[in-house]
């Protein structure tokens, strides 16, 4: 079997067919750094490191890139409304690359924390401004830009098809991105969108660059398609995002981006569907931010929160809750226990080995189903097989789970506690005659790779 993945550009699951077969180019949108990134984002992070892990797992090489929107988002993705880096600068007093800085950093802690792996190209759109200025200028040549009231916007009436990543209706996906009713008269069409903004329309602006079309800064769309072709070249394997994005972010850049190379772009286009609190979708700019560290403050590993993402689908929407965050932490540390207790020093079966290590990549080349994978991951530990085996695959397993499985480093004193704790609550079943109770915390334990042993001292353990 090859990589079966769900394509948006075509409404499929296709099969992964790379420019080059040796490799694989794929680019990210990086996070917009005005704020501390929601888990939500995070979760769509986590679907893209597995996808880049599972390419290198089946034999790709792959180069992945990666920006960081410092300048030109605005709080409408329609091109309206405040440039969010401005906005956080104001309201922290700070300069807007203070701002940038101090949120890029506090992103790529959350990846440490999250075992996401940093692309090896990560780049900000501030230090990317000529490659724009390039493309732009050859979209104004080309008669697929035009200038007016002081800006550079994308003339969209040009193209033989605008909606290449959609299906739905023109009004309604433009209502969607509309914070509010902000006519700009400037636009030929409405779905027309900011190459180059030189209006003085905020003159706090802190960051503005020359160029041939006045003294301004870029529209948010054109710093990926600059970053992507500058750093990957003119055919792009993978795109990939979360589902908001797809109108008009990725619209828009398809547009530019194909105008300016006069020929197709890029073959794949991933994206992850959205992580909701009881409220609805998780919003940076709605205040919300359910982060990492609030997960840690609140004492969870955040590797648990991983488990929970890779118990569900991507491209099916996950709500959030403190009780299914519960749940993915109490099997997350069980399935740890009970790994790291495997013994690793019998001859590998490789039988086994290969057989299971098959089925693990035909869950992962069945686009991305993490949540089979990790049915897998117990189906292998209860296999009538040597442990030193299950020890082996579950580790190669976790190059792309990245769940620690195998690393004990801080579990041994926490998890002794959480033992003794449960031993407690077992002896309190006993003196209750809650038989059921006793036993089934003691399974519970077994599952965990830790054996009971009731003595005239007391209960003591320990690991199989
Ligand atoms: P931003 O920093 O807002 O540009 O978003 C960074 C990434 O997070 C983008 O790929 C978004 O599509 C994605 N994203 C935003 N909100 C969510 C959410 N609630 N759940 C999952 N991904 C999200
Ligand atoms: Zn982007």
């Amino acid at each position: 079997m090859s990589l079966m993945i769900y394509n948006t550009a075509s409404h499929k699951e296709e099969e992964f067919k790379p420019w080059n077969d040796k490799l694989v180019t794929m680019y990210t949108c990086g996070p917009t750094v005005y704020h501390f990134a929601h888990i939500g984002n995070l979760r769509t992070y986590i679907m893209e490191d597995i996808l880049e892990k599972t390419l290198r797992y089946l034999g790709y090489n792959v180069k992945r890139c990666m920006n960081i929107t410092d300048v030109g988002h605005l709080t409408s993705d329609a091109d309206s409304g405040d440039d969010k880096m401005v906005s956080s600068a104001k309201k922290e007093h700070k300069t807007v690359l203070e701002i940038a800085k101090f949120y890029t950093d506090k992103f790529f802690e959350d990846f440490e924390k999250l075992n996401i792996k940093k692309p090896e190209l990560v780049c900000p759109a501030t230090q990317n401004i000529d490659e724009y200025i390039k493309i732009i200028e050859k979209l104004l040549e080309n008669g697929y830009a035009y200038e007016a009231g002081g800006n550079v916007y994308f003339d969209t009436s040009k193209l033989d098809k605008y909606y290449v990543l959609t299906n739905h209706e023109e009004e309604n996906l433009l209502e969607g991105v509309r914070d509010s009713v902000d006519v700009d008269t400037n636009k030929k069409n409405k779905t027309d969108f900011v190459l180059w903004f030189t209006k003085s329309k905020f003159d706090s602006q802190d960051l503005k660059w020359e160029s041939p079309f006045g003294l301004g800064y870029p529209g948010w769309h054109i710093e990926c398609t600059g970053i992507s072709i500058k750093y990957l070249g003119e055919h792009l394997d993978i795109h990939c995002g979360g589902v908001d994005n797809i109108f008009p972010h990725h619209t828009n850049e398809i547009a530019q981006s194909e105008s300016f190379l006069g020929h197709h772009w890029c073959n794949y286009w991933v994206h992850g569907e959205h992580l909701n609190d009881e409220s609805g979708k998780m919003s940076k700019s709605h205040g919300k931010t359910l982060t990492v560290d609030t997960l840690v403050e609140n004492g969870y590993d955040p590797l648990s929160y991983r488990f929970l993402c890779l118990q569900s689908h991507y491209r099916k929407q996950l709500t959030f809750s403190y009780p299914s965050l519960d749940g993915a932490e109490t099997a997350y540390k069980k399935l740890k226990n009970r790994v790291l207790s495997l013994k690793k020093d019998e001859e590998i079966d490789n039988d086994v080995y290969n057989k299971y290590d098959l089925k693990f990549k035909e869950c992962l080349e069945d686009d991305l189903n993490t949540a089979n994978a990790l049915t897998l991951v117990f189906e292998v530990l209860k296999l009538d097989t040597n442990e030193s085996t299950k020890y082996k695959l579950i580790s190669d397993f976790d190059k792309v789970l990245s769940l620690s499985l195998t690393e004990s480093n801080n579990t041994s004193d926490e998890s002794n506690e959480e033992i003794l704790k449960l031993i407690e609550e077992r002896n309190e079943a006993k003196k209750n005659k809650n038989y059921e109770l006793a036993d089934k915390i003691r399974n519970d334990l077994l599952e965990m790779g830790i054996i009971l042993k009731d003595t005239r001292e007391g209960t003591t353990f320990e690991r199989k």
